[in-house]
């Protein structure tokens, strides 16, 4: 599932390509989108806005509509100039906006909603902007209540929760526990209100940075090597302990440890000397 701040870079591709300018052409293989186009014709509309929202993309059309989509595992927006070859083949195709100089087309986007704007906020279970990490309006200590409402849950978990934190994954959630020197094991419960607190300003400041620094794809947290040139062939030459499971600790030389966690059973890397558990249990990995 696509980390929030890359939704948010999307967001910021298609603003560049879309917004002012009117939409000249729509199609789309969703039944209900071209029903939409049907009735409310987006060609001729202007794009107002596009807007990352948790784990959704909104893009805002003059009518008042708003195309929402969520990318899951397998979606993603392409932004071509016209003429310009698809990187993807034409069956993947599932949704094409156009405008005089750009096509933007959403390639196995598995979610797709046109909605008005009193539809929004419910049909979609948007996050309030309190909660989303890269929002203006983030309320920290709202996040902490609805952290410490789960006090019996491991930490690692919680962190994935998108209705208590919006817009955390699982690759961040790993760096955040590791740069808070949290055991992603830890109950909740057993957190006191500081650490609840620095773990949430960790996973503010770890992906707002990388929205920030552009970073592509890739994310960075760990910015101790070139950051950039390793990146294609090592994901987790920028990362403190995604993916780094079995190589030696960036900061104590540990074996850094990888298991599976939580009900919904996603992968989980630390470092068992810099994240001890606060009881002195030792997890293995
Ligand atoms: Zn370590």
């Amino acid at each position: 599932m696509p980390e929030g701040d890359t939704i948010f870079r999307t967001a910021r591709a298609l603003g560049r390509a879309l917004t002012a300018k009117t939409v000249t052409s729509f199609r789309s293989m969703y039944p209900l989108l071209t029903r939409f186009n049907d009735d409310t014709p987006l060609a001729g509309q202007t794009v107002e806005s596009v807007q990352p929202r948790g784990k959704w993309l909104l893009i805002h059309f003059s009518g008042g509509g708003t195309l929402a989509t969520h990318m899951l595992m397998s979606g993603s927006w392409h932004i071509y100039r016209h003429g310009e070859r698809w990187q993807q083949p034409r069956a993947n195709m599932r949704i094409v906006l156009e405008n005089s100089e750009y096509i933007a087309v959403g390639f196995r986007v598995p979610v797709a909603k046109m909605l008005r704007a009193n539809e929004l906020e419910r049909a979609l279970r948007i996050p309030p902007v309190a909660i989303d990490v890269l929002s203006e309006d983030f309320n920290a200590a709202e996040v902490a209540r609805r952290v410490m409402a789960h006090g019996g849950e491991e930490i690692g978990d919680v962190l994935l929760h998108q209705e208590v934190m919006a817009g955390v994954g699982n690759v961040f959630k790993s760096e955040i526990c590791f740069v808070t020197a949290t055991s992603p094991f830890c109950k909740v419960a057993t957190l006191d209100a500081e650490k609840i607190a620095s773990l949430i300003a960790a996973a503010r400041r770890l992906v707002k940075t990388n929205v920030l620094e552009d970073s592509g794809d890739a994310i960075v947290t760990y910015g101790g090597r070139k950051r950039r040139t390793t990146l294609a062939l090592d994901p987790g030459a920028s990362l403190w302990v995604y993916g780094r499971g079995g190589e030696p600790c960036r900061k104590c030389s540990e074996r850094i440890r990888r298991r599976i966690q939580g009900p919904d059973a996603r992968v989980t890397f630390w470092c068992q000397r810099c994240q001890p558990m606060p009881d002195g249990t030792v997890v293995d990995g």
